[in-house]
């Protein structure tokens, strides 16, 4: 929600008569031109500043013009300079975003002339109405076009520590209000600008307070470990799953103002790249949409280099291909998602920029390279930006009708395209397997603002069947190419550019939800309707009412089956080691059995409303089964963090408080103290890059420590985990604690590069991590076979799965077979020998023809038949590898459960092991079937 702050009609006019020469701000002037390291980085444009006897400079309020090597503006002081123009000036309305996750505020000015800003709610109308063409005649929308304004919002600091953005948006948002100039008051009259000075605002002032803390100690900064609460840099990559407040404060303001552009401000290559990418591009962005982004490229690099600044170039840097990125808001929905990348001054510094040959190479879309061995500045990056920023506006504002055409052509036809083209439909079956998880998606893709309808009752369409209350995505609508393009495969050949991120992200594959495209139009004539509602699986106990001695719940790999489990802790349960068979209703391996015997009516009435409210069937039976079984006692979680980077940390940490998994939150280096491990069952280690030697030997010990903490010079520092010194790691006394830990019987999970950390460090035995040569398997969503189903791991899953993989790390995993060829061929040694070596619980599918379901992937011999999940036995412990990632970015809920089932049966992982064959005689086999 939005709501205006400050209305300030009423406040005395700016003069809005064109002046021949308005007055420059002499000292700010100065001050422009003393932090630019050479005249040749900055333009008329952004050279001098106009003044304004009514309306306060960012000097006069802050004490500092942006761009003072030194001085970076925290939240509240970015804040309260909007607000002091916003009181001075009519031509600016302050809104608010939300708040973070931390309770600062999110901002957005929107910029105009007074009598625009009085009438913001017929502007957005017109925008709202453009984006849905449905019921709207050609002539509607002509008149509607012809009397609409293009809305240009531009945005700061999505990722901390590219630093100039906010600064320069302060001064941006200055001119914008106090020019007289005519490029400034065609802007005004004729466009409506929004800016948002910082969108990641808890991580801005983290990383102000970690920039200033290296000011006054000698360079020496912390790493800035967090950024927001989950995600560091990833908050650009959360828009397929608009999980974190951040996206979703900017999300509602896009359906509050539809504005025509959003326009993200990064840092990072040189001087100016504006973003067009290299392709492929996302199937899902009308071609007109791309045709947008060369235009205004196009505009912003020969208007740059007229005015005589290196290094503004276009098309290389990104692929153009993933639909994560926050812009994605605007391009997934017939508006114009677009980013710059400025180069940084790491924090307000002055420094000689290092360019190297291949970011200086003369190219056809670089024909005026960035120079190497410049001095630069944090003036330098905010005179770029700004430039830039004021052409495209310009641009805009003097083509509005054209984009605003272009918008509603694009709504119209995307709606189109979804009435003539296959799929027509894609439909979500309600009463799947996992039928939480497919309430999850539908709810998800209605956040996304797509429309889903449901069944009324079952029939056909082509040769699929349809029940009454499935759900049905109509492609016929405007946001039916956003929904085809998260529901259907990814197709991204290896000939293709270098991808820039994930290649795949089919969302049912990875959710492990069916998912069925509808080839056949007659679907538009069945009787479907609209949700108007998030739906919400209800769950339900059926069989016995009375007598009941005991609920049983069938394993489903949903994960509201561990919620439950948790919820309930401090109810005994039980799980099936087999499949059995009960009141001629079979039952899977993995069935969670709630004894009621001796356990009072008030243990069923907890169950029954945890059932109830977490979608769960459970079936009530009158005698306990006879199956093999082991107790599911509910283990105490440890989550580990590095001192390094929390960014793939952050998003398991996400899952397990959004599912109200509860867990200690320990860094690498509180795996040194014994006492905090014997205070955990379960130790759970994200992916924090792929270096284990670092992990264990830290950041070199010199000079002084380096805290991270909350103290007067760092009040935003500290939070979620503090210490003295980020420096050290492990260490090799951690590792041997930790060594130990696991042999007298922990569980030790890990992910991604830190899987790589026990098999290097000789937990365990039997696995090795090989290179691939060949294999590009950029992130993107592969076949994988469950290989041992008797496994607690495997509970309630079928033989093949979708996995997540991104490139590394590649597990080999010795065979039985291979190592008890080499041994004596006694029976008991061959078991003995069985017992210590790994089991492969999933692996990729053996044939790399098949291993492919969405995305990327060349040279896939070299992931064919590798180890996905792995466990490996280590003295009375265990550590499970996943070479997958079963936390991907709130995307990978498919294999959740591989994660979680290791976590509710990690004391009894050993269960049915695998005996070899040879020595299976029936004595054996019984003896393995009761295994602990
Ligand atoms: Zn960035």
């Amino acid at each position: 929600m939005m709501r205006p702050l400050i209305l300030a009609l009423a406040v005395a006019c700016v003069a809005t008569a064109a002046t021949a020469q308005q007055p420059d701000d002499t000292e700010y002037t100065r001050q422009i031109r003393a932090f630019t390291s050479e005249p040749r980085f900055n333009t008329d444009l952004t050279d001098h500043l106009p003044a304004d006897s009514r309306v306060p400079t960012p000097l006069a309020v802050l004490g500092y013009v942006p761009g003072t090597v030194g001085r970076l503006s925290h939240v509240a002081d970015i804040n309260r300079y909007f607000r002091a123009l916003a009181a001075a000036s009519d031509r600016i309305r302050i809104f608010t975003l939300g708040n973070s996750d931390e309770g600062r505020e999110m901002l957005v000015a929107a910029i105009a002339d007074p009598a625009t800003l009085a009438n913001l709610d017929a502007f957005r109308d017109v925008t709202r109405r453009l984006a849905d063409p449905r019921g709207l005649s050609e002539a509607g929308a002509r008149e509607l076009i012809a009397r609409g304004k293009p809305i240009y919002w531009l945005t700061g600091s999505l990722h901390s520590p590219e630093t100039g953005s906010p600064e320069m948006l302060m001064e941006l948002v200055y001119r914008l209000v106090v020019d007289d100039g005519p490029m400034y008051r065609s802007i005004r009259e004729r466009e409506i600008v929004l800016i948002t000075p910082v969108l990641e605002v808890d991580g801005r002032d983290r990383q102000v307070d970690v920039y200033n803390y290296g000011r006054s100690h000698s360079g020496v900064r912390p790493p800035l470990v967090y950024w927001g609460r989950y995600t560091a840099h990833d908050n650009n990559r959360d828009a397929i799953v608009l999980s974190q407040v951040l996206t979703r404060n900017v999300l509602a303001a896009f359906f509050e103002w539809h504005p025509t552009v959003m326009h993200d401000l990064h840092e990072s290559v040189p001087f100016l790249y504006t973003s067009t990418g290299t392709g492929p591009y996302n199937r899902a962005v009308d071609a007109i949409t791309i045709n947008e982004w060369n235009t205004l490229a196009t505009q912003e690099v020969t208007e740059l280099t007229k005015r005589g600044l290196p290094g503004v170039w276009t098309h290389g840097f990104y692929d153009g291909w993933a639909p994560n990125f926050l812009f994605f808001v605007a391009n997934g929905r017939n508006s114009i998602g677009r980013f710059y990348e400025t180069y940084t001054s790491f924090g307000a510094e002055c420094d000689t920029a290092r360019i190297g040959p291949s970011q200086r190479s003369v190219e056809w879309f670089r024909p005026n390279p960035p120079l190497d061995g410049v001095r630069w500045c944090i003036r330098n990056n905010i005179n770029y930006q700004q430039s830039a920023a004021l052409v495209a506006l310009d641009y805009v504002a003097r083509n509005g009708p054209q984009f605003l055409e272009n918008f509603w052509l694009k709504s119209r036809r995307a709606v189109e395209r979804g009435r003539t083209t296959a799929p027509y439909a894609w439909l979500i079956p309600a009463g799947q397997p996992r039928r939480i998880e497919a309430a999850e998606l539908v709810n998800l893709l209605r956040l996304q603002g797509v429309e889903v309808h449901r069944a009324g009752r079952a029939f056909g369409v082509g040769t699929q069947q349809v029940s009454e209350g499935d759900y049905v995505v109509r492609m016929d609508q405007p946001y039916g190419p956003l929904a085809d393009n998260l529901l259907g495969i990814q197709t991204y050949r290896p000939t293709d550019p270098a991808p820039y991120d994930d290649t795949g992200w089919t969302l049912g594959a990875v959710r492990n939800v069916v998912t069925l495209p509808v080839t056949d139009s007659s679907v538009f004539s069945q009787p479907l309707t609209l949700l108007t509602d998030d739906v919400r699986v209800r769950g339900a106990a059926t069989g016995a009412d009375a007598g009941r001695v005991a609920f049983l719940i069938p394993a489903t790999t949903e994960s509201n089956f561990a919620v439950f489990r948790f919820r309930l802790r401090q109810i005994r349960m039980f799980a099936a080691e087999d499949t059995f068979s009960l009141d001629g209703r079979s039952f899977p391996a993995g069935t969670v059995m709630v004894p009621l015997t001796g356990a009072g009516r008030d243990t069923e009435r907890q169950v029954l409303a945890a059932l109830d409210s977490l979608g769960l069937t459970a079936v009530a039976v009158r005698q306990v089964p006879t199956v093999a079984r082991h107790e599911l006692d509910v283990p105490r979680i440890g989550l580990v963090h590095s001192w390094t980077t929390t960014q793939d940390e952050g998003w398991v940490r996400y899952a397990f408080d959004r599912l109200a998994i509860p867990y200690t939150y320990l860094s690498t280096q509180q795996l040194r103290d014994s006492s905090r491990l014997a205070s955990v069952d379960v130790l759970v280690f994200p992916q924090a890059g792929f270096n284990p030697r670092m992990l264990v030997t830290g950041m070199p010990m010199t000079g002084p420590p380096i805290p991270w903490k909350r103290t007067p010079e760092t009040p935003s520092l500290g939070g979620y985990d503090s210490t003295d010194d980020v420096r050290p790691g492990i260490g090799l006394d951690g590792l041997a604690r930790l060594d130990a830990w696991v042999r007298r019987g922990g569980l030790l999970i890990t992910e991604g590069g830190t899987a790589t950390l026990p098999v290097q460090f000789g937990f365990g035995r039997g696995v090795s991590v090989v290179d691939a040569r060949q294999l590009r398997a950029r992130g993107a969503v592969f076949r994988s076979q469950v290989r041992d189903q008797a496994s607690p791991i495997a509970y309630g899953y079928a033989d093949t799965l979708p996995v997540y993989f991104s490139q590394a790390p590649l597990l080999q995993v010795d065979s039985l077979d291979s190592r008890g060829s080499e041994r004596a061929r006694d029976s008991s040694v061959l078991r003995d020998l069985a017992r210590t070596l790994p089991r492969v619980i999933v692996r990729f599918h053996p044939r790399a023809d098949s291993l492919l379901i969405s995305g990327l992937l060349d040279g896939g011999s070299e992931l064919a038949g590798k180890a996905a999940v792995v466990d490996v036995p280590h003295g009375s412990g265990h550590v499970v590898l996943f070479a997958i990632r079963p936390f991907w970015r709130w995307e990978s809920q498919g294999a959740f459960a591989l994660a979680f089932n290791s976590i509710l049966n990690w004391n009894d992982l050993g269960a049915r092991w695998p005996t070899p064959r040879s020595t299976r005689g029936p004595a054996q086999a019984a003896q393995a079937d009761r295994g602990r």
